[in-house]
């Protein structure tokens, strides 16, 4: 039997969650969307608890804490009124950077870059995604090739987020062209590129919403890539990428659950308050039945996630839970936060409520990290259908 008692160390996350999103709420972030600027203090916040650390080991600086904490800690921030940028400011840096380096970086990089990453001093991006391959990671052509010790870089990278904050950029490269290996996953290459070199060129893509950070595209030009920045095995490094990318859907999942969340509390909130025909407007089954029934199916993809997060955290294969978790956290939130909007009428359209930009950030857990269609592409395979991809 599961045991469900919530640790001493979990209650202490949570606890510091709600404290950080009691600084951090709904008009906090209505306004850095608005002004389009990146939040330097919530980012200083999260160093300060810890939470940048909290996956790395404590003998680097962190706090040696795995998935299940860090879900935790993302849902209870998006819940509690920071919404999206609850996942958004650690999901790249702190899980993905973070596990990367953590489960495949050499003694030097680990000493080199985790410390760094875990009092918030460093920041590091995600290259991965690129015009012409898209979802199909496999079709990336951003190439390296060796100059000297080090290697020499082109390619055109799309959608990296904080790339222009960031340090680093934890880069997808082929370093054997695609027509010359034997198995498609064969000749990748994951290097760490310093994104103040020489022939790095940035520019940010005008979004739809959570402006409170730029999803650019990157541009390089015969990036000079020093020895000692390859991060796993040179030609083998696509299974270092996979490695970063359960945590990084489970922390969609968690930020899923916790937008949706948000919203489904706001709708309770506003339309307790809210009379028109002699009685609060959620006083109808009609408005409190679509929102409770979302609420309901958040809580069951949090539980999914959590097993997600335990089976990654105990090295055990964790795809399918991730996918399950992920896939279905999205279909929860959307739902939820959907009809959340519906409850409060026209005002739902008003960016006073928050509401619409709740809508605008759920949607984006759809696209991103990976297409609603691609997880259930992978799901229907481990029930037993045919690739159909
Ligand atoms: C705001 C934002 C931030 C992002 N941040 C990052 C980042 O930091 N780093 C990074 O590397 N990437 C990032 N991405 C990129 C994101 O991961 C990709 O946009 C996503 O993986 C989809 O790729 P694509 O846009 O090229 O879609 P495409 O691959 O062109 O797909 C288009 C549509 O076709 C569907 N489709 C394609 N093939 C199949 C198939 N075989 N079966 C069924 N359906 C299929 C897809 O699901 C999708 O709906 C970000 C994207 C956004 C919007």
């Amino acid at each position: 039997m599961a045991d469900y008692t919530e640790p001493q160390e979990m209650k202490l996350i949570r606890g510091t969650a709600e404290e950080i999103a009691a600084d951090f709420g709904p008009e906090y972030w209505r306004e850095m969307e608005e002004a389009g600027e990146f939040s330097e203090e919530f980012w200083s916040e999260l160093a300060e608890a810890g939470f940048h650390g909290l996956l790395i080991p404590e003998e680097y600086g962190g706090a040696g804490m795995g998935m299940q904490e860090m879900g935790v800690a993302m849902e209870t921030l998006c819940k509690e009124g920071v919404g999206m940028a609850g996942c958004w400011y650690l999901v790249v840096n702190a899980c993905m950077a973070a596990v990367g380096i953590r489960e495949h970086g050499t003694e030097e990089q680990k000493e080199e870059f985790l410390p760094g990453i875990a009092d918030g001093g460093e920041m590091f991006c995600m290259g991965i995604t690129e015009p012409d391959a898209g979802t199909n990671t496999l079709n990336a052509e951003t190439f390296a090739e060796r100059d000297g010790d080090g290697w020499r870089v082109n390619g055109k990278k799309c959608w990296i987020t904080f790339s222009d904050e960031s340090d680093y950029i934890v880069l997808v490269t082929r370093t054997t062209p695609a027509d010359e290996v034997d198995r498609a996953t064969d000749g990748i290459t994951l290097l760490i590129v310093g994104l103040d070199e020489d022939g790095v060129d940035v520019e940010p893509i005008p979004k739809h919403g959570m402006n409170y950070s730029n999803s650019c595209e990157v541009f390089l030009d015969d990036v000079h890539v020093p020895e000692g920045r390859v991060l796993g095995e040179e030609g083998d490094g696509w299974w270092a990428l996979v490695d970063t990318l359960n945590p990084e859907r489970i922390a969609f999942s968690a930020a899923a659950t916790g937008i949706g969340k948000l919203a489904a509390d706001s709708a309770v909130e506003y339309t307790n308050d809210r009379e028109v025909f002699g009685q609060p407007v959620g006083a109808h089954q009609g408005v409190q039945f679509p929102v409770t029934e979302g609420y309901a199916k958040l809580e069951t993809a949090a539980v999914m996630r959590d097993k997600a997060a335990w089976l990654y955290d105990n090295g055990e294969d964790c795809a399918y839970e991730t996918n399950v978790a992920k896939a279905v956290a999205v279909e929860a939130g959307i739902e939820t936060v959907y009809h959340a909007m519906q409850a409060y009428g026209g005002w739902g359209y008003a960016r006073e409520y928050d509401v619409e930009r709740w809508w605008r950030e759920i949607n984006l857990t759809r696209l991103a990290p990976v297409t609603q269609q691609m997880a259930w592409n992978h799901l229907a395979q481990e029930i037993g259908f045919p690739k159909s991809y």
